[in-house]
């Protein structure tokens, strides 16, 4: 469970967020939709401990963790700016986290495979990012997110670059480690379809203020105002 009560953020006296309530359960797969600039990264970021908010609480699993680092807050995170370390191959890229906390060589070996085959890079794992494309960089960066076995994982377009086929691959993964795992999930993506194929939940945002939390369905059937209506396309 991730419980935001009253988060806020403001920058030099700008209100990027807007003091914000929501409750996501163990399982969701929960999709942060809004135009550019409106408040999406910026909510993940504090959930991830990136960004200190300005007032506010996160909880995760009933714990306060506002001020504990993101090292220990157990969540995998692909970011925007997937910046992978350029001199390492994907194979170490993938690992280092694990390394560093001191995993066993042959239980990291396991699990950087195990993620490896989840994104379909089986083979490459020698390869640095500059001989990879695009696509496959954004997929080591979320093999990376996966090898922790997180219980929560937050994606800002972790499939931006990534073909229709693929996309429908990562897409039926995330799927299937949300309803096997009950791995939670929030996931920041402008892709309407995604959001509707993917979501038990969209959060629909404008100048970081919630304007609808609903299922899918009901958020397209049944708009809450203008706003969402315009934005998800059922005005047209
Ligand atoms: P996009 O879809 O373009 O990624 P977003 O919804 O993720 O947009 P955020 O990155 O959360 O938007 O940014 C929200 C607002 O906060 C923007 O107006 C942005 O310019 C501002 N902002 C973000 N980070 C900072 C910062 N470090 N300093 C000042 N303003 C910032
Ligand atoms: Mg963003």
């Amino acid at each position: 469970t991730i419980e935001l009560l009253g988060l806020s953020k403001r920058y030099g006296g700008v209100t990027v967020v807007a003091p914000t309530d929501l409750r996501i359960e163990q399982g969701e797969l929960v999709t942060l939709l809004g135009p550019s600039g409106s408040g999406k990264s910026t909510i993940l970021s504090m959930i991830a401990g990136l960004t200190t908010p300005s007032e506010g609480m996160v909880r995760i699993g009933g714990c306060d963790v506002t001020h504990v680092p993101p090292a220990q807050r157990n969540l995998g995170m692909v970011f925007q700016s997937y910046a992978l370390f350029p001199h390492m191959t994907v194979f170490d890229n993938i690992a280092f986290a694990l390394s560093i906390r001191s995993v066993a060589k042959a239980e990291i070996a396991t699990r950087v495979d195990r993620a490896l085959a989840q994104v379909r890079l089986g083979g490459l794992e020698r390869r640095r990012p500059s001989e990879l494309s695009g696509g496959q960089q954004q997929r080591v960066a979320l093999a990376r997110a996966l090898v922790f076995e997180p219980e929560i994982l937050l994606l800002d377009e972790p499939m931006g670059a990534l073909d229709k086929n693929l996309r429908e691959e990562v897409q039926l993964e995330l799927r299937q480690l949300q309803r096997e795992l009950g791995v939670t999930t929030v996931l920041v993506t402008h892709d309407q379809e995604e959001a509707l194929s993917l979501s038990t939940r969209l959060v629909v945002l404008d100048q970081g203020r919630i304007q609808q939390i609903d299922t899918p369905i009901a958020a397209y059937q049944r708009p809450s105002n203008r706003f969402v209506a315009q934005f998800i396309g059922t005005a047209n």
